[in-house]
């Protein structure tokens, strides 16, 4: 049976804006020592602002920016939407052929018998596209026309204002390491990683490398310690998954990531878990 106990728990987490799935994610909260974030989302708004747009000379940057945002005109991922609003046109469904967005890497679409394709540099490798690496720091949007390289967008996304306070609560808690992976370009990650104090920064990951790294690090830790991810659920619901408590931002979040997480995060911010983790340990010594 389930002390009543960790009804009160689950009850004190939902006032906070903690929606937590069953009284076992409460528990294990109180051996957490590994906490995984996802970057975009996660510990960023997930609000990119265009800074920057670099055509090769083959077109405007009107044009370029026109190409990106058809190319992404069905994505829900944050770059997406970047990328759109600052297009800030209509975009006609009719002129779109050919969809494919390609996990981790991008999308590739057909619009008026043209074939765009725009992500990251893993994308343009892949279709073995030369370009020259970009010294901007910031997430690199490379653009290609018909197998042609047509150049790049540089967007920025900002850290959360509690991203930082929410990583020194979580050290004053006893938590041995604070992990971030992403997708996005070390240089990017190493900024981030730094600007908050986290201990180790995995980058440039597809979604299963993310869900390899969890092994590695559950790989290091005994079976009483547990291991936490959180994520915002666009490609990373195999990790929330994966991890011992998986926990997602619930506002940002897609509903796939809901569905598979063990906790949900209404108000989207990390400072969130910390305080998860304080109302767990709360409820134990009133169980026990
Ligand atoms: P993260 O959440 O850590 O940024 P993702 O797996 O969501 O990781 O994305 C990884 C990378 O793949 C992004 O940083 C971006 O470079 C590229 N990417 C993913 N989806 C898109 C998209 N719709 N448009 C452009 N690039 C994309
Ligand atoms: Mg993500």
């Amino acid at each position: 049976s389930i002390p009543l106990g960790f009804f009160g728990g689950i009850g004190a987490a939902s006032k906070k804006g903690i929606l937590v799935k069953g009284s076992n994610y409460l528990e294990a909260l109180n051996d957490v020592k590994y906490i995984v974030f996802d970057k975009t989302g996660t510990l960023t708004k997930g609000v990119f602002n265009v800074t920057s747009i670099h055509p090769t000379g083959a077109m405007s940057k009107e044009e370029l920016l026109e190409y990106a945002a058809f190319a992404e005109v069905h994505s829900n991922h944050p770059i997406a939407q970047s990328i759109r609003n600052a297009y800030g046109q209509v975009i006609k469904e009719e002129d779109i052929q050919g969809y494919n967005e390609i996990s981790g890497h991008g999308i590739q679409v057909t619009v008026n018998g043209k074939e765009i394709l725009v992500g990251n540099a893993k994308l343009m490798t892949k279709e073995q596209l030369s370009f020259k690496e970009p010294s901007e720091i910031g997430t690199i949007v490379h653009v290609a026309v018909d197998k042609q390289y047509v150049g790049y967008i540089v967007i920025s996304d900002e850290v959360k204002e509690d991203s930082a306070q929410a990583i020194r609560s979580l050290k004053k808690l006893g938590i041995k390491k604070t992990v971030m992976l992403t997708g996005d370009a070390k240089t990017v990650g190493d900024t981030v990683g730094k600007q908050l104090g986290l201990d180790e920064v995995h980058a440039e990951l597809l979604p299963q490398h993310k869900v390899a790294e969890i092994e590695k690090l559950d790989a290091q830790k005994s079976p009483k310690e547990k291991l936490v991810f959180v994520g915002d659920g666009i490609n990373d619901t195999p990790v929330l998954a994966r991890a011992d408590v998986g926990i997602a931002m619930g506002g940002l979040g897609s509903d796939a990531a809901i569905e598979a997480a063990d906790i949900v995060i209404m108000t989207d911010e990390p400072s969130k878990i910390p305080t998860a983790i304080g109302i767990a340990r709360h409820t134990r010594r009133i169980v026990w």
